[in-house]
């Protein structure tokens, strides 16, 4: 269960949640025919029913409504079942059970609670050390733009080939760092969406030109057209065009071409990328869509990368409710297939 979820869903939600559930499952048993009543009555069933009952409410809400829900079966347990049949729960012992199941219901609630804390604060760290790294990374990266420009003169000499290794490797960590960050954001549901109207062709155009000149290694060719108009935050989609678009030459033979269509339909926008790369086993074309995921065959060939990109991918196109899936052949490459409703 991701915290981003869990933070999404209203009080009115998570305590609803916690008062259905409790509410559901008692009236099933009340429901069962009378038969069955020796079975409700054995307290390891009812412990059983509370166990089930503060964990999903614990798991779906939190503290608050896991405490609701051992109360609300506590008593419901008290005052109910335990009453149908006096002689096998003497009262003395009731009060006593009670207090087993508030102490059961409330240890569940507080571990329950206690790994969304620890989710929280890991998110919180690595949102401020991606922070507290981007100012020094920024400055650095500044002085080799200004010591690139003053050797460019003389664009054969050593100290210019470092300092555009330098300034290369600084843009890498600063994209690491950033996918890092949205990550974050992305689980803590402070992800932020602008909301504009732009020309998605036109957009595309611009990515593959901007590509070209900082990696040529592969030749990208640019076919169909739309002049469709979509709302969405452009530097968003951006960020998963350039996404596909740098996996493409990440995981294929340089010089390979990487074939990209855009198309318009009535109610959105498609774009495929196809490479002729080393493809991504048909097991694993559902699971490279999660975070920190990364193929068997990448780890392998040594690849960089933190296995982010297309879950980030994945959480724009889902917040827009598009489409991202991949086709791939290990011999063939892969094709990714995206789709992005005109939302308006
Ligand atoms: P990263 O590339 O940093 O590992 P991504 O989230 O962008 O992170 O990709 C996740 C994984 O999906 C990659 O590690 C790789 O195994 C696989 N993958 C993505 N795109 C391709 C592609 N075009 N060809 C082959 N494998 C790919």
């Amino acid at each position: 269960m991701k915290l981003a979820y869990f933070q999404k869903r209203n009080r009115l939600k998570r305590y609803g949640f916690s008062i259905l559930i409790t509410a559901s499952i008692f009236s099933l048993f009340i429901l069962l025919p009378k038969s069955y009543f020796h079975l409700i009555n054995s307290q390891t069933i009812s412990l059983l029913v509370l166990i089930l009952v503060v964990t999903a409410s614990s798991w779906y809400g939190g503290l608050g409504p896991g405490l609701l829900a051992t109360f609300l079966t506590t008593a419901i347990n008290y005052f109910t079942l335990l009453k149908i049949d006096p002689l096998s729960h003497p009262e003395t012992g009731d009060l006593l059970i009670s207090v087993v199941y508030i102490i059961v219901g409330f240890l569940i609630s507080v571990i329950s609670e206690a790994r969304y804390e620890a989710e929280f604060q890991k998110d919180e760290f690595i949102a401020m050390a991606a922070h507290e790294i981007k100012n020094p990374l920024n400055v650095i990266k500044g002085y080799a733009g200004l010591f690139q420009k003053k050797f460019k003169t003389n664009s054969k000499n050593k100290s210019s080939r470092y300092i555009d290794e330098i300034n290369a490797q600084s843009d890498r960590l600063l994209e690491l760092i950033n996918d890092l960050l949205d990550v974050s954001k992305i689980e803590v549901g402070k992800f932020i969406y602008k909301d504009e109207l732009f020309d998605f062709y036109s957009l595309t155009e611009e990515i593959i030109t901007h590509q070209q000149i900082v990696s040529g290694r592969n030749e990208i060719i640019l076919t169909g057209s739309t002049h469709k108009i979509i709302r969405a935050d452009r530097y968003r989609v951006e960020q998963v065009i350039t996404n596909l678009l740098t996996n493409a030459a990440k995981y294929s033979p340089q010089k390979t071409p990487i074939k990209v269509m855009v198309k318009g339909k009535k109610e959105g926008v498609i774009l495929t990328v196809k490479d002729y790369g080393i493809g991504i086993p048909r097991s694993e074309q559902k699971t490279i869509f999660k975070h920190f995921y990364r193929s068997g065959k990448t780890n392998q060939r040594k690849i960089e990368g933190l296995g982010l990109g297309l879950f980030i991918s994945s959480q724009i196109v889902k917040h827009y409710h598009g489409k991202l899936e991949v086709k791939s052949s290990e011999t063939q490459g892969s094709t990714f297939y995206l789709e992005i409703p005109k939302n308006y």
